[in-house]
C-alpha cells in the first residue's frame, strides 16, 4: 500500500508513524508512506497556501490551487475510475463521514490512499466537491489540522494490512471488530469482538500491590475463561458504548448474560 500525506507541516509526521506496527511496516515495504509539503506546489515567492474567505468571515482557508497541483503530480486516476484503481483521496474534515473500523478495513484494501491535511478555517470547497473522493472526520471535535486526523488514519489502516501484526488472529477480535474469528482452540481465540468492545487483559503479576488477577483466568478452564470474557465484553459494552449492541448478533448465552448484567446493575443502583 502507499500513503500520501498532503501538508502545510511535513515534520508534524516525523514522529508518529516511526514507532511500532506502522514503523516495522514501512521498513518490511508492506507500505510506502510519502509526506509532501504543501508550500512546494505554490508559485509566488512567499509560498502562499492560503488566503482570506470569499464573503467576509473569520481566519483564512487553504487555496486550491496547491493542493490540486500535488495530487495531479501524484498521478492518481481520475475520480471516476479510482475505486477500480484501487485508490482513494481523502480530505480531512470535521464535516466528513464519521471513521470507524469499518471504516478502517475498507480502506485497508486500496492500493494507495491520500490524505489531504487541513488547516485555519478549512479547505477550499473544490477540493472535496471536484478532487477528494471523501471527506473523513475522526471525531465529532475540531481539531486545528488534519495531521493528527491523518496520522490516526494511517494508523489504524496499516495495522490492518495483512502481515502488519504478527498475529493476525488479534486483529480480529479486537474492539469494534464485526466479522469476529471463530478459531478452534484457545479461548483467546474464540470469545472474539464481534462488534463488542474488547474484554479485559491482565498479565504478570498475578497479584500487584494488593490487586488481583481473577482467579477465573489462572484456572486453565478455557470454557470458563471464554464465559467470563464474553461476558466482561458486554458489560464494559452495555456501561460505556450501549449503541454498539444493535449490530451484535447476539447468542442465547450472551442475552442470559445481559440479563445478568443488567440485574446487576440494577441492585447496585
Ligand atoms: N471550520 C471548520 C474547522 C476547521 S479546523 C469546521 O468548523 O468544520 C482545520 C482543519 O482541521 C480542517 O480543515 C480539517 O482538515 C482538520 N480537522 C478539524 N477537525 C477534524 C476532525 N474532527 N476530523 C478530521 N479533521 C479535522
Amino acid at each position: 500500500m502507499q500513503i500520501d500525506l498532503v501538508t502545510i507541516f511535513p515534520d508534524f509526521f516525523r514522529g508518529p508513524l516511526d514507532y511500532g506496527i506502522l514503523r516495522r511496516a514501512r521498513e518490511s515495504g508492506l507500505v510506502e508512506v510519502a509526506v509532501h509539503d504543501l508550500r512546494e506546489f505554490t508559485r509566488d515567492k512567499h509560498r502562499t497556501v492560503d488566503d482570506r474567505p470569499f464573503g467576509g468571515g473569520e481566519g483564512m482557508v487553504l487555496k486550491p490551487e496547491p493542493i490540486f497541483e500535488c495530487i495531479e503530480k501524484l498521478e492518481v486516476a481520475p475520480r471516476a475510475q479510482r475505486d477500480e484503481a484501487k485508490q482513494s483521496v481523502i480530505l480531512l474534515s470535521a464535516q466528513g463521514q464519521r471513521f470507524n473500523q469499518a471504516l478502517a478495513a475498507e480502506l485497508s484494501t486500496m492500493d494507495q490512499i491520500v490524505l489531504i491535511c487541513g488547516r485555519y478555517e478549512g479547505v477550499d470547497e473544490r477540493v472535496s466537491e471536484q478532487l477528494a473522493d471523501r471527506e473523513i472526520s475522526i471525531g465529532d471535535y475540531v481539531l486545528s489540522g488534519g495531521e493528527l486526523g491523518a496520522a490516526v488514519i494511517a494508523d489504524a489502516v496499516v495495522r490492518l494490512l495483512p502481515g502488519a501484526v504478527g498475529n493476525e488472529k488479534s486483529t480480529r477480535q479486537e474492539s469494534f471488530t464485526l466479522d469476529s474469528a471463530v478459531v478452534d482452540g484457545g479461548p483467546t481465540s474464540t470469545c472474539g469482538s464481534g462488534g463488542l468492545l474488547d474484554y479485559p487483559h491482565y498479565t504478570r503479576p498475578a497479584e500487584f500491590r494488593g490487586m488481583k488477577v481473577p482467579d477465573v483466568l489462572m484456572c486453565g478452564n478455557h470454557d470458563d475463561i471464554r464465559r467470563w470474557r464474553r461476558q466482561k465484553a458486554l458489560e464494559k459494552t452495555v456501561r460505556n458504548r450501549p449503541d454498539l449492541l444493535a449490530a451484535v448478533a447476539l447468542t442465547d448465552d450472551d442475552k442470559k448474560l445481559l440479563a445478568k448484567i443488567q440485574r446487576q446493575d440494577e441492585n447496585d443502583i
